[in-house]
């Protein structure tokens, strides 16, 4: 089976499999969308969610995120990975959206990126999933996965996005990326797999018929 059969026959089994996938992070509105994403860098989305609901209650906008400052932040994000960082980057954010957007998350890629604790993916995840731009964020369970189903060589976090772009239609980027990240949690594991286990990859690869040994896990 060609790469861009894979692709049809993949978004043709996600759409089956997730109809309609839930965005993971638990959030209100675009600020705490941003500020959840930064928090789950290195983290699980479960631990965030668990965190988040004590931020927001006493900083969900970019003002009372300033007013609550790095070190209050860090009181109550400390559990989180990173913490420090975060924190730092929380409250430099927020202070730059209240002086220089009106306290309004912008809505491009270059100004998100802009701001301190946001780098591309983030950006991204911000595009899609809160204002419904096709972008393709790629982490490490769209990087494993797009390497295990033959759609990229898999060098680089950003040749698998360029990869990925390339071979599925814009239309499909914002819920195709969050069925890869739940088909990766539930049944494609970082644990392993010789490619023989499920039915996805037997139909992916009709032909194979022993184990497979992946260059990267
Ligand atoms: S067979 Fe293994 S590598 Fe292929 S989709 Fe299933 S879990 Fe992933």
């Amino acid at each position: 089976m060609r790469k861009a059969e894979r692709a049809t026959l993949l978004l043709e089994r996600l759409d089956e499999f997730y109809p309609n996938p839930p965005i993971p992070l638990d959030h209100q509105d675009e600020f705490t969308l941003l500020v959840a994403v930064l928090l789950s860098a290195q983290c699980t989305d479960k631990k965030v969610n668990e965190i988040t609901p004590a931020l927001f209650e006493v900083a969900g906008t970019p003002l009372r995120m300033q007013a609550l400052g790095e070190d209050g932040i860090l009181q109550i994000i400390r559990p989180l990975g990173l913490s420090k960082q975060k924190a730092k980057a929380l409250a430099g954010l927020s202070k730059i959206l209240v002086d220089q957007h009106d306290s309004q998350v912008p809505r491009s890629f270059e100004e998100l990126e802009a701001l301190p604790g946001v780098g591309h993916k983030t950006a991204s995840v911000v595009m899609s999933q809160a204002f419904d731009v096709p972008a393709f964020p790629v982490d490490t369970h769209i990087h494993r996965l797009a390497q295990r189903w033959g759609l990229s060589s898999g060098k680089s976090v950003v040749q698998t996005e360029n990869d990925l772009k390339k071979l599925f239609p814009e239309s499909s980027w914002n819920r195709l990326h969050l069925q890869i990240i739940f088909y990766g949690r539930e049944h494609c594991t970082a644990r392993g797999c010789d490619g023989t286990r499920c039915g996805l990859c037997q139909e992916l690869y009709p032909k194979r018929r022993k184990a497979v040994v992946w260059k990267k896990p």
